[in-house]
């Protein structure tokens, strides 16, 4: 059994990964976090697991009880960022500060401390492929677009282009652990997660977050589709994700922490390249997923074009594309995606659906002023 400092285990992926720890593991999750809205369903005292969970609620940006969380646990597993692209460019400063200068303490007290590190980078850290910069007939090899851990090189857009400032950011926190591994032989393991998604996902505007809040391409389309208005294809949806199933992805976390011989010292890509869309097929097949949850006829939704800065503002830019290698991940952890696209949206928006249509009703039937 381990004690886990789970650092922004409050959030989407958080929720899920304190869900799998309570129940189906013997590990005790210490989670510290801002808010514990997504997991308050978890912290009730009569649950069979009380004892094996805990929330601590600070802001790592400014609290001493940090050291001794971290000192105290077995393991710790930083999840806490901004990590949501709409303010990458509209607030840069909170972007660099939250995904680099606040993990340098956790990453020093692990250090220190010599407590093993489990941390949340981003597929985005490759920023563009290479393929993007050669003319057609040469994109289709592989090599161009697949994204490796040890091999890929990372390509980012001008410092103008603020998109960028998350990706960047999140690079020199990878750099920072891997110094301190091969000076200080730190016990590290880092995620790569591709698109994970499923229900607990951001917020909807409006109703568990600010109305002119703009969350993740998921929230962003059931939100249009529960509120009746088109989904907003930014450029086109011409950009390509794969996406993976949190459930799958869950998995994949737990065999690191269990298996820390097989994991230490690994960058691990976690994502499902058998499920690569286009943002605009992705529309389509929400539509495909919503109609058949609310029982309103597809043809009643529809999607629509709007410009990156329209959307975002100033200082946009996209991935093209973000196919994960998956040699490493298979061969260390035996680790393999599930879950296919059309099934993981269909449980997502029972989910949202579920959960937030009647809110959405009743905001609707108020009287404009
Ligand atoms: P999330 O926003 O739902 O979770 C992040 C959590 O960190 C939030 O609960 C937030 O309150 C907390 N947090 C942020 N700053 C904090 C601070 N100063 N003190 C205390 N808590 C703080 O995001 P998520 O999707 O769960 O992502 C978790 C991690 O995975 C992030 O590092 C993110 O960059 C990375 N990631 C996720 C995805 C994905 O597909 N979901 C993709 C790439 C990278
Ligand atoms: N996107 C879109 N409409 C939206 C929200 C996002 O077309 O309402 C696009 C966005 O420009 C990007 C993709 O969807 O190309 C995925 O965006 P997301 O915010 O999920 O994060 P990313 O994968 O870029 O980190």
């Amino acid at each position: 059994m381990l004690s886990i400092c789970m650092i922004g285990g409050g959030g989407f992926i958080g929720s899920h990964l304190c869900e799998k720890l309570v129940a189906e593991t013997n590990h005790k999750a210490v989670v510290v976090d801002v808010s514990s809205e997504k997991i308050d369903h978890l912290l009730d005292r009569s649950l069979p697991w009380a004892h094996r969970i805990e929330f601590h609620q600070l802001n790592i940006k400014s609290d001493s009880r940090l050291e001794t969380l971290i000192k105290s646990s077995d393991l710790t597993i930083n999840l806490a960022a901004i990590c949501t692209p709409a303010d990458y460019n509209t607030r840069p400063l909170e972007t660099i500060y939250s995904n680099f200068v606040d993990s340098i303490p956790v990453i020093k007290y692990c250090a220190e401390n010599k407590k093993r590190l489990i941390h949340f980078s981003t597929c985005e850290i490759y920023g563009k492929t290479i393929g993007s910069f050669l003319p057609e007939e040469f994109r289709k090899d592989p090599k161009y677009f697949i994204l490796k851990e040890d091999e890929s090189p990372c390509i980012f857009g001008p410092i103008s282009k603020q998109r960028w400032s998350y990706a960047c950011a999140k690079q020199m926190t990878d750099r920072l652990i891997y110094a301190e591994y091969a000076e200080n032989g730190l016990d590290f393991t880092i995620v790569r997660p591709y698109n994970w998604i499923g229900p607990r996902m951001d917020f909807i505007p409006g109703v568990d977050g600010p109305s002119d809040g703009v969350p993740r391409v998921l929230a962003c389309f059931s939100n249009s589709l529960l509120r009746g208005e088109p989904l907003k294809l930014v450029d086109g949806g011409k950009s390509q994700r794969t996406f993976l199933y949190i459930k799958d992805a869950i998995d994949a976390v737990a065999l690191m922490i269990d298996n820390p011989e097989r994991a230490n010292g690994y960058i691990f890509n976690v994502g499902n390249p058998d499920n690569e869309v286009s943002v605009k097929e992705l529309a389509e097949l929400m539509i495909k997923a919503y109609a058949k949850v609310s029982g309103a006829p597809a043809s009643s939704m529809s999607t629509v074009n709007v410009s990156a800065e329209d959307f975002y503002g100033k200082g946009y830019d996209d991935s093209d594309r973000r196919i994960p290698d998956m040699t490493f991940i298979t061969r260390q952890l035996a680790w393999k995606p599930r879950t296919p696209l059309d099934e993981l949206l269909d449980v997502t928006l029972q989910y949202q659906h579920r959960t937030y249509s009647r809110a959405i009703e009743r905001e609707l039937s108020k009287p404009s002023n």
